[in-house]
């Protein structure tokens, strides 16, 4: 199939749905949600969602009311938290498309408060609380003046009570444990409600720091959440692009902007269609590899916007126009992509960019 796109994103349906499977495993008795903001982490929030919501997923998270809105499409009825909250003024809309916004200081509970009073029921209230991460959420005084004042809670139904970690993908740091017993005095303090404090790299912490729910995002698309160990879930994405032209160069000619790169023998150079637009990042420049049949290729040269070159002369096998080789996939994660260029898995997926043609394989629900 020929298609006029840079590349193709192969996203496998049934590896998410089976790194969900591992995570809520792991986490049980505590229920396993699905962080799926920005679009699923790059990879398609809606067609992420349906799946896992067939696997038996029953909790949502996304940052912004939009992408929550867009997810409602996918998912009619399950709760999903918007997790950057309400700014003033918009509250209702919240209600209006039935999301729960992360109420992330006094004031916002406050507000949503008015608004149940307004609408006459109670609204559920999903409260954030800040335990070392210093981002978003009630610091301690705040949860301390909430539970003091019961009213403040008056006409909300306390649904779910969220902390996040700042530091759970690093083994044994003490912030891991003062978080947890932050998170544990401020439930203590407070009614009863469903209580979520890891992440991907949480859940691998143990058992207590899953509280009632966990919420992972990076590890369900492939990203290890146990950077000191080896990664424990499936491959999700390969990422192909297609060969357009393959050049032949003498000694001491320069390739690419710059003429930065000098061959330094006769060489075989394949250009291939993704640049830095596409994800592709810059910074990768000399310092990543290609896979065509299953060998790595170096990548040579600058990273243009729409085109990368690739060093082909040991291609042991034939290549030709229209031959795809994988950028990123089973034999180049998104990790170690990421680390190569000075990120991580998490900016690399998340930046993979528009002009690719998305396959999903495996099944869709
Ligand atoms: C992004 C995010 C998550 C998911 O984190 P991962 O490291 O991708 O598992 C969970 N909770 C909050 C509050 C987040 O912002």
């Amino acid at each position: 199939m020929t298609r006029g796109t840079a590349g193709t994103l192969t996203i496998d349906l049934d590896a998410i749905a089976a790194n969900w499977r591992l995570l809520a495993e792991r986490a049980k008795p505590a229920q396993c949600a699905a962080v799926v903001k920005a679009n699923g982490y790059g990879l398609g929030a809606g067609e992420v969602a349906r799946r896992l919501q067939a696997e038996g997923c029953r909790w949502f998270f996304v940052a912004h009311l939009e992408e929550a809105v867009r997810l409602r499409e996918t998912v009619p009825e399950l709760p999903i938290v918007a997790l950057n909250g309400p700014l003033p003024g918009l509250e209702r809309n919240f209600v209006e498309h039935n999301v729960l916004p992360a109420l992330n200081d006094l004031g916002q509970i406050e507000a949503w408060q008015a608004l149940a009073k307004r609408l006459g029921r109670k609204l559920d209230a999903v409260v954030h609380i800040d335990t070392g991460m210093n981002r978003l959420g009630l610091n301690a005084s705040e949860v301390q003046a909430l539970a003091q004042d019961k009213s403040r809670l008056d006409g909300l139904k306390p649904f779910l009570w969220m902390s996040h970690l700042a530091c759970a993908d690093l083994e044994n740091h003490k912030l891991n444990l003062d978080q947890r017993d932050r998170f544990l005095s401020a439930l203590a303090q407070l009614p009863k409600a469903t209580a979520s404090l890891a992440n991907s790299s949480g859940i691998f912490l143990g058992s207590a720091w899953h509280h009632d729910l966990v919420r992972p995002g990076a590890a369900l698309y492939g990203i290890n959440p146990v950077p000191w160990a080896a990664n424990p879930m499936q491959s999700v994405v390969t990422l192909t692009g297609k060969i357009l032209q393959i050049h032949s160069v003498d000694t001491g000619i320069g390739v690419g902007y710059g003429a930065e790169w000098l061959a330094r023998r006769p060489s075989r150079i394949a250009t291939v269609g993704v640049g830095y637009a596409d994800g592709y990042l810059r910074s990768l420049k000399e310092r990543s590899v290609v896979f065509f049949k299953g060998q790595p290729l170096p990548v040579v040269g600058r990273i243009s916007m729409d085109l990368i070159t690739v060093d082909a002369t040991e291609a042991a096998q034939q290549m030709r126009p229209g031959d795809e080789v994988e950028l990123l996939g089973p034999h180049i994660g998104a990790d170690e992509l990421g680390e190569r260029g000075g990120t991580i898995g998490y900016e690399i997926l998340t930046q993979l960019g528009a002009r690719y043609h998305h396959r999903y394989i495996g099944a869709v629900a």
